[in-house]
């Protein structure tokens, strides 16, 4: 069921869209089962689990982190998590940045680089309970600080972001518009002027089961999908 599923969700992807299957809350013997139809990059929201999921399955998996990550869990993640989605405060990235020198030679030795890929995660939704920047405390951010002195083994690869959760496409359109707005402000300006251009701040990852094809029409090209794929999450 997972390989047909997964199948159905790629038929309809473009060539140039990354698939996230997003495995949370789902046994290791689901992942395997993507893993045997073809799937690489998973995606899971829990350090524990995470861990857990590394230690059974192949190693040329890619995991993303997508869920709220707290700074005490930075440490646990830097062995295994090949991109982090939901960087979402400056304290954050003082601790990616702390974490990935301490483990730069073992990640250097599983993933051939010492630096953190992280995306930015940013706050366009109308829930209060969701996280991340508002654009222009990003822009702010990113325009006043010195990204490669203060965050030099972190490399800064796109922007991450939710829809609100109402079954309103119109409003889906209005909030991926205002990521890829932001997207377009911070290469036309603070990310550019710091040497930072599209080639490697390329990634736009937004876009879930309900809301992906929105999100592709409106300019992702990396998305997390779960439910498709998987079924329905049993918390
Ligand atoms: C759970 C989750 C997804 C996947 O959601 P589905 O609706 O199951 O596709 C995507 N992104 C994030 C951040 C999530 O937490």
């Amino acid at each position: 069921m997972i390989k047909e599923n997964l199948e159905a969700v790629r038929a309809t992807l473009p060539q140039n869209t990354t698939l996230v299957a997003v495995s949370k809350f789902h046994p290791a013997e689901m992942l395997q089962e993507a893993y045997d139809a073809g799937q690489r990059i998973f995606g899971e929201s829990r350090e524990n689990e995470l861990k857990q999921k590394d230690a059974v399955l192949p190693h040329d998996i890619q995991w993303h982190f997508i869920g709220h990550l707290q700074t005490n869990k930075v440490k646990y993640l830097m062995p295994m998590v090949s991109l982090i989605h939901s960087v979402d405060s400056e304290r954050l990235l003082d601790e990616i940045q702390r974490q990935a020198l301490r483990f730069a030679s073992e990640r250097m030795a599983r993933f051939g680089t010492s630096k953190v890929s992280v995306l930015l995660q940013l706050h366009v939704a109308q829930e209060e309970t969701k996280s991340g920047f508002a654009p222009e405390e990003l822009i702010n951010l990113l325009s006043q600080t010195h990204i490669s002195e203060r965050w030099p083994n972190i490399e800064f690869r796109g922007l991450m972001g939710m829809a609100s959760f109402v079954d309103d496409e119109a409003q889906w359109r209005k909030e991926f518009r205002s990521i890829m707005a932001c997207y377009h402000d911070l290469i036309n300006g603070p990310l550019t002027s710091q040497g930072i251009d599209k080639e490697q701040f390329s990634i736009l990852s937004f876009g879930m089961s309900t809301d992906y094809q929105v999100a592709i029409e409106e300019g992702a090209n990396m998305v997390r999908i779960g439910t498709s794929i998987f079924g329905e999450r049993i918390y």
